[in-house]
């Protein structure tokens, strides 16, 4: 079977039902759009022999296959046993089906403005090897269709920019797109991931009974506020910065809850229950560092204060 498939998006905004995958300093920049926090989801680890099947198309992963999760997985996830993604997010009742950026007229209100750069690799998964970037079409395909959109198609096709072939990513953009979403989960995890597994191995990765209450394929929601922690020892401009990302957040959960609470959806409970733990992590999180520093105490996670401060004002550093 060919496995070449070729994207043509026409910006209808189907996919967009939700808020997307971000970095911190994309939460930053969209602080008073986006709700963030952290999602911590189980990736079974890949074995040789495993087959992945999509429709028809399947693949049998040999050793290098598996050599390639194994290498993304060292750069941009977390091992114990399985693999963890630990990932900052966008957060929104499921009820409102849609992402907190997409206008009434299907369009991206922030596509000029600093638009995550999940939502420029779409429909790729930088997470998956690029010699298996078809079956995530092919997956995706799936899900376009089911939601009436026709921007993935099998093969070559007039007007639409051929994505992969033979297990090769063959447009350029989508190839820039993905490296730009890979090095920024590296520095993800550099600035803050790395020190968040750390901090939650006692309670969460180093206990079985914690770690079975997340699935595998499923995954669970923090505050970001350990993020947070992590970054304010960088300098006190980097504590100034959450701080004032701390007052945003605070005022927008009260905004959506105000909103769900008119609302009046027995579903959405739930959410509000854990938007106000997340408002409340921040109020305790205020309070920490209403306590003055004696001086910035250093670098986060390696990366020199400089670093994080332009990292969070939306210069990545790459
Ligand atoms: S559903 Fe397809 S065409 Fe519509 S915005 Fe998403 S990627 Fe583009
Ligand atoms: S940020 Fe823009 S492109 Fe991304 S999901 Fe939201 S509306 Fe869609």
């Amino acid at each position: 079977m060919v496995n070449a498939f070729s994207f043509a998006c026409s910006a209808c905004g189907k996919c967009c039902n939700s808020p997307p995958a971000m970095t911190l300093a994309e939460l930053f920049r969209h602080r008073d759009l986006f709700i963030g926090y952290i999602a911590i989801g189980r990736m079974p680890r890949k074995r040789t022999g495993e087959r992945l099947r999509v429709g028809p198309y399947e693949s049998v992963l040999d050793a290098a296959d598996v050599a390639a999760f194994d290498t993304l997985a060292d750069t941009l996830l977390y091992r114990v046993g399985d693999t963890f993604s630990i990932t900052a997010q966008g957060y929104d009742y499921p009820s409102v089906a849609r992402c907190p950026a997409l206008e009434d007229d299907g369009r991206c209100a922030i596509h000029l403005h600093g638009k995550p750069l999940t939502c420029e690799v779409v429909p790729l998964d930088p997470l998956v090897p690029d010699t298996l970037q078809h079956l995530v079409l092919a997956a995706r395909n799936q899900s376009a269709a089911y939601l009436g959109a026709d921007c993935i198609h099998e093969g070559e096709r007039d007007g639409a920019a051929l994505l992969v072939r033979q297990g090769r990513v063959v447009d350029a953009n989508a190839k820039d797109a993905l490296e730009r979403r890979r090095k920024a989960l590296a520095k993800e995890r550099e600035v803050w991931g790395q020190a968040v597994f750390e901090a939650l191995r006692k309670e969460l990765f180093d206990s079985p009974a914690a770690l079975a209450r997340i699935p595998a394929g499923g995954f669970r929601t923090i505050s970001i506020v350990p993020a947070l922690l992590t970054i304010v020892a960088a300098s006190a401009r980097c504590r100034q910065l959450c701080v004032d990302y701390i007052d945003s957040q605070i005022a927008l959960i009260d905004r959506c809850i105000a909103h769900a609470l008119l609302r009046r959806r027995l579903d959405d409970r739930p959410i509000t229950h854990e938007l106000r733990g997340f408002g409340d992590a921040y109020r305790r999180a205020k309070a920490v560092l209403a306590v003055p520093l004696a001086a910035a105490t250093g670098s986060a996670a390696g990366s020199t204060p400089c670093a994080v401060e332009a990292y969070l004002s939306g210069a990545i550093c790459l």
